[in-house]
């Protein structure tokens, strides 16, 4: 009886890890084929200054038309993330972003910088400083047009090897951002020593900054005390006026969110933004 139980219960692991490998190999599988099939697109979404509300700069966010089971970035992302395709995945994006810099060049119009989301494991494993430079070679654009959004989980392991890579990433002219602020360690102590010139204020803060006094107090401190260390900041996820109005009165610098702009296809961006 107990032997019975026994192999029940190792059976019902084993199908249990079986299901989970399987959806993790599936997913690599997938991954690849959307990369060859073309599935993935780009949505852009610009950010605002909020002393004179002009567009100042736009994110690039990845897209995946798969049109049999929809997914978020976020959950492909990290899915990429484990299994490796991050690296192939993020050169695809990057190529992308500079033949779209490249395409609205041709047409006569200056360009304003577009950031990309970069994951630890491109930052530490990958070779983002040669992919940046060779694809900044290949398409003729400057370097200035683009920008780094990486998260404070890519530096926590090796602080010494990061800042020598957002170095390297600095003496080509490109700037970095700390995305998702506030989620992660957040601490002022090391951003000090990181080459970094803004951080982009975590969503979550600023949805809830309607909701209590401590919100407001919170991002009105973390805006001030990253303008002593010279950064600038950028509040993500701005849905509302009120929320807008709230971080002008705070200083902040710029804003980027649904009340502003929706992501948008790359052709609708260069329409409503770049093309005169
Ligand atoms: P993130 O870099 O923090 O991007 C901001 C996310 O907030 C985007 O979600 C954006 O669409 C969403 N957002 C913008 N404004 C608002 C707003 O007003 N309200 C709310 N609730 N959300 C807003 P998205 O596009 O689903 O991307 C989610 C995450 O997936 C990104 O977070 C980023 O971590 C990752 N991701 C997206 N594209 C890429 C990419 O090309 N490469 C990499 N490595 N990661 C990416
Ligand atoms: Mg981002
Ligand atoms: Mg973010
Ligand atoms: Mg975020």
């Amino acid at each position: 009886n107990s032997k019975k139980h026994g192999k029940n219960t190792y059976s019902f692991y084993s199908t249990h890890f079986d299901s989970f490998s399987k959806y993790r190999l599936s997913m690599r599988t997938s991954l690849r084929r959307a990369l060859r099939n073309q599935e993935f697109y780009l949505e852009y979404q610009p950010k605002f200054s909020l002393a004179d509300k002009k567009m100042v700069g736009v994110e690039a966010l990845i897209r995946w038309d798969n049109n049999d089971q929809p997914m978020s970035p976020s959950e492909f992302i990290a899915e990429a993330e484990s299994n490796g395709m991050i690296i192939p995945i993020s050169q695809w994006v990057l190529e992308q972003v500079c033949r779209d810099i490249a395409q609205w060049k041709c047409d006569g119009n200056c360009c304003c910088p577009v950031s990309i989301n970069v994951t630890p494991r491109y930052f530490q494993h990958g070779n983002l400083v040669d992919d940046l430079q060779s694809l900044i070679d290949k398409y003729g654009i400057c370097s200035s047009c683009i920008e780094i959004e990486i998260t404070e989980q890519a530096f926590i392991s090796d602080i010494d090897n990061a800042v020598a890579r957002l170095q390297a990433i600095n003496d080509m002219g490109i700037k970095i951002s700390i995305d998702d602020f506030g989620t992660g360690y957040s601490s002022f102590n090391y951003l000090m020593k990181l080459p970094v010139q803004k951080l982009k204020i975590d969503n979550s803060f600023i949805r809830s900054l309607e909701e209590s006094e401590i919100q407001h107090s919170l991002v009105a401190e973390i805006i001030k005390i990253a303008h002593i260390f010279g950064l600038s900041v950028i509040a993500e996820g701005v849905e509302n006026e009120n929320i807008m109005d709230l971080l002008t009165s705070y200083d902040c610098d710029q804003a980027q969110g649904f009340w502003l702009s929706m992501p948008v296809p790359a052709s609708q961006f260069f329409q409503e933004y770049l093309a005169a």
